[in-house]
């Protein structure tokens, strides 16, 4: 093969190399993120059980208080007894007390209520809490591998770019433009093998004259009449054991 062909050959290798090191490199960052939005919806949980935990202490106070209030009024509304005149004061003032001492039973029944839930509660947020640690760890472990990776492919990709400077060397400035431009407009396909006079690029056929110098021509480049990609003669033998067996059937 012409050795600037053969540059041409290998340069495309290793841009299909890098291409695919950018493109695994380009992913990393978004599973850094899935992982430490992973860690959000852990925190979210703590922050929920943490609120039911105070909700059930607020709940706790606000009963408390207004046992001591309502304990207050039925201490104040005993004390009207002795100064009642008529029975029908008596019996408004011993109506009130009974409310009020109704009242300060149900309040104690829903303290003593409250206060058994805190444990569950309180259970809760320390299982929250544990899970949420324990995803930390398991988050900074894979943001770890995550970026030891990405330091990986980043220093294949520097090795790459070097070994790619070498390969460029070896190919004239016209080819290398024509290389560079079709690599882009033609799905990162510039140069590609003809095979029974078909360009592998574009499939379509050369004139069996133009294939047969394409073939014998040890001292030119070609390029594609169709498509323009740079061709080389590839032997129908060589594609592979898959073709042979289509053959055989
Ligand atoms: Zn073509």
């Amino acid at each position: 093969m012409h050795p600037e062909l053969r540059a041409l050959v290998e340069l495309q290798a290793i841009d299909d190399r890098i291409a695919a090191l950018k493109r695994e490199l380009g992913a990393i960052p978004g599973r850094i993120e899935a992982e430490n939005r992973l860690l959000t919806s852990f925190e979210d949980s703590v922050a929920e059980a943490q609120k039911a935990v105070e909700g059930v202490k607020k709940r706790q106070r606000d009963t408390e208080r207004e046992i001591q209030s309502t304990e207050q009024r039925l201490r104040e509304t005993r004390g009207k007894q002795a100064l009642v005149k008529t029975n029908d004061e008596f019996r408004a003032l011993n109506s009130e007390i009974a409310q009020l001492e109704s009242r300060v039973g149900s309040l104690e029944d829903a303290a003593l209520e409250i206060m058994e839930s805190l444990p569950a509660a309180e259970k809760r947020l320390a299982e929250t809490k544990g899970g949420l640690d324990r995803a930390k760890g398991q988050v900074q472990g894979a943001v770890g591998r995550h970026k030891a990776e990405g330091e990986r492919l980043e220093k294949s990709l520097q090795s790459l770019l070097v070994e790619r400077q070498s390969a460029a060397s070896a190919v004239s400035r016209p080819w290398q433009e024509r290389y560079d431009k079709f690599y882009k407009i033609r799905g990162g396909l510039a140069v590609c093998p003809i095979i029974d006079q078909t360009c592998q690029g574009c499939r379509m056929s050369e004139t069996l004259q133009r294939f047969f110098e394409i073939r014998d021509s040890g001292d030119a480049i070609f390029t594609c009449s169709s498509c323009g990609r740079i061709i080389f003669y590839k032997e129908r033998d060589a594609v592979g054991a898959a073709s042979h067996l289509e053959e055989a059937g």
